[in-house]
């Protein structure tokens, strides 16, 4: 197994004076915690990120909206939306100690790492684990939700591209819907997207359609309790195992945690132990059926989300002794 981690991988939202709920040191935190018990464990080598094209990120994105990506005072609006700073308290420029447009490279840096995840994980025909990545709300044609570009999609395609790939399975199992994803991929058949979230607080954007995943599975406040079983269901249902899959790709949200800090997550409360266990049937159904796994982080907010990363990796690691 490989775990994909760089301190430049982060966001450092607070730099920009963007103010979100994500601890901007939550991959560093999980990272240190591995290191307690597997010292072993080093930081990435930055030279393996590969350059992403105009064409890798067009796989994912329309013409219009990489247009205005790459244009700086378009590229601030777009951050901006990108990041719900519509509400004052999300931005204040006065704290920031660096201008916004710098935020595009470093965004690029971290779908740079997913490509190299989903990358590591087909050749080593393994476990690859990225603490980072996982921006599912990102459409073709705009940024949401915290996501402003779909590192999902342009490393999925880019893979497709490269290795050959026909199928590969997307769940995502973050406490929001992958309706970015979802979007993207809505007309793809090779990709399969599978998303388990809140029925209930999302999208709050009430001015972007909803797009189905290909299969959605949508849990209302106190049905936690059918979590496990309906996930063991889906993965096992007879349409997923019928199809022979080429990589299996988690968007690893935390934010379903009963003790995450983002108010818009609220509508789903798993204990510590649900997602572990969560976690562990992800885990278990691909190494059974012999498929790659590439992982990301997605959303986990506030002081406790690193607990739950590391409660899973480390689980693992023991695992593999
Ligand atoms: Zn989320």
């Amino acid at each position: 197994m490989t775990i994909i981690y760089h301190p430049k991988l982060s966001t450092e939202l607070e730099k920009y004076g963007i103010a979100i709920p994500l601890c901007d040191d939550r991959s560093q935190r999980v990272f240190e915690r591995l290191k307690q018990d597997f010292p072993q464990l080093k930081e990435l080598d930055l030279s393996l990120l590969e350059e992403l094209t105009r064409e890798d990120l067009k796989r994912a994105h329309d013409s219009d909206f990489l247009e205005r990506w790459f244009s700086d005072e378009e590229f601030i609006t777009q951050i901006l939306y990108a990041y719900d700073c519509q509400d004052p308290s999300r931005y204040l420029p006065e704290r920031a100690q660096a201008p916004l447009t710098q935020l595009r490279e470093s965004i690029l840096s971290q779908v740079k790492g997913t490509v190299l995840t989903v990358k590591t994980a087909l050749e080593a025909k393994k476990f690859c684990y990225y603490l980072g990545g996982g921006m599912h709300h990102a459409r073709s044609y705009t940024g949401a939700g915290f996501c402003p570009l779909s590192d999902i999609v342009i490393a999925l395609r880019k893979a497709q591209k490269e290795y050959s790939l026909q199928n590969i399975l997307i769940l995502d199992v973050d406490a929001h819907m992958g309706d970015g994803t979802a979007e993207i991929t809505k007309d793809d058949p090779t990709l399969t997207t599978i998303s388990l979230h809140m029925a209930d607080g999302w999208p709050i954007h009430s001015e972007l359609p909803i797009i189905s995943s290909d299969y959605d599975l949508p849990f209302k406040l106190n049905e936690e309790e059918s979590y496990l079983p309906r996930l063991q269901n889906i993965l096992f249902d007879s349409d997923i195992m019928e199809k022979k899959w080429d990589l299996l790709f988690v968007v690893n949200g935390a934010d379903p945690y009963e003790g995450d800090a983002l108010k818009s997550s609220e509508g789903l409360k798993l204990s510590k132990e649900q997602l572990l266990a969560r976690d562990m049937l992800i885990y278990k159904w691909a190494r059974d059926l012999d498929i790659p796994q590439a992982w990301v982080m997605a959303g986990g907010y506030g002081e406790k989300a690193a607990d739950i990363y590391s409660q899973f990796l480390l689980k693992i690691l023991h695992l593999m002794g």
